[in-house]
């Protein structure tokens, strides 16, 4: 039984990661700390979650939570991560990973000196949809992939218009919480790494301290593909999407850039459009699966650190090319 512990009395815990934790017949969340006691106090009794701690430290301390599950806000991870390496405790942690590249790396070292399962909350890869255009890709069935579309535009709930529209301190912004995503799911699918990105950044009204709420952009791969993306807190009416576009045919997942399992996906090719099956799966119960099994020594987390390390690398590359105009590379290594 993998004994979790939460770091952060979040919203993303509350609705997605606790249910999760609580689906798999070999894991339980043991407690939970918040930077208020008050607040993982009520946390706790409202999750059902035996203990709340007074302080991280408490929870870092207690032997018997052997992984934690970091989800503050994302100043805050890079930090606790490293003081939950440094207790030997595993760690699923939020993306962003970190504010910086360096700190990233840093984690994923403190990870490895430290001997201990290191993800990265990528929700996104574990999702039926995407793990079958994923399959499609790589067995040919669209031939050489050439070109990517992402439509990840949505709109932000009032419950969530917090940190996320006015904290730049906090790592809030559309490029930071939303284009991670899209860069992982890209990596992901199309097995390449990006190379360089161009972009855009918008600010459509809920964006406050010069925090960006929209971007659009262009990211080229190594082997040549170009991924065109839209991310936004700004669009109600907007459905999303990931599209792959091959020498022989192309791929629509449609409502598939979502926390839900749901969405479907096509394929177009000789003039003719089929609907492929997809078994649906909650994404972030396989999240959790893939990471407990990891802990066994079964393969690795859905994401990795190092996953993590390089959708940050491309999100910060793009928040540089909106910033300067120019096209950047992203370099990790
Ligand atoms: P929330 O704003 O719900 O929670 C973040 C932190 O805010 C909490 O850890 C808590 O701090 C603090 N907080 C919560 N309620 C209050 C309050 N009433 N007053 C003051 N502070 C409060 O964030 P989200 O759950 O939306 O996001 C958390 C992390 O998860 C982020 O890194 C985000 O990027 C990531 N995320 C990932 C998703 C995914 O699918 N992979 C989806 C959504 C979010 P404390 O713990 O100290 O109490």
């Amino acid at each position: 039984m993998v004994r979790w512990g939460l770091i952060g009395a979040s919203t993303i815990g509350r609705e997605w990661m606790v249910p999760a934790i609580g689906a798999q017949p070999d894991a339980t969340v043991a407690g939970v700390a918040s930077s208020s006691p008050e607040r993982a106090r009520r946390y706790a009794d409202e999750l059902g979650i035996p203990k709340a701690y007074a302080s991280v430290t408490d929870l870092l301390a207690e032997s018997e939570i052997e992984a934690v599950y970091i989800s503050t806000t994302n100043e805050w991870h890079e930090p606790q991560a490293l003081a939950a390496f440094a207790a030997g405790k595993h760690v699923l942690c939020e993306k962003p990973l970190a504010l910086s590249l360096d700190g990233a790396r840093r984690m994923v070292a403190a990870a490895a000196a430290a001997g201990v399962v290191f993800g990265t909350n990528h929700h996104l890869r574990n999702a039926a949809t995407h793990r079958k255009m994923r399959e499609l890709i790589e067995t040919g069935a669209i031939g050489r992939p050439m070109a990517a579309r992402v439509f990840h535009a949505v709109y932000l709930p009032p419950h969530l218009q917090g940190w996320r529209i006015d904290r730049p301190e906090a790592g809030g912004g559309v490029v930071l919480d939303i284009t991670v995503h899209d860069a992982d799911t890209l990596r992901f699918s199309l097995g390449d790494e990006i190379a360089e990105v161009t972009a855009m950044t918008a600010n459509q009204g809920m964006g406050q301290s010069g925090l960006e709420d929209a971007v659009m952009g262009v990211m080229r791969f190594r082997g040549g593909v170009i991924a065109q993306f839209h991310d936004a807190f700004t669009a109600p009416h907007a459905y999303t999407g990931f599209e792959v576009h091959g020498t022989e045919g192309s791929l629509y997942g449609r409502d598939v850039m979502t926390q839900r399992p749901m969405g479907t996906v096509s394929i177009r090719r000789e003039g003719r459009e089929e609907d492929v099956s997809v078994d649906h799966e909650n994404l972030y119960e396989r999240s959790v699966r893939c990471f407990n099994a990891a802990i066994r020594g079964e393969g690795e987390p859905a994401a990795t650190g190092a996953d993590g390390v390089r959708s940050l690398a491309v999100a910060l590359a793009v928040r540089e090319a909106a910033e300067t105009g120019r096209t950047i590379r992203v370099t990790v290594d």
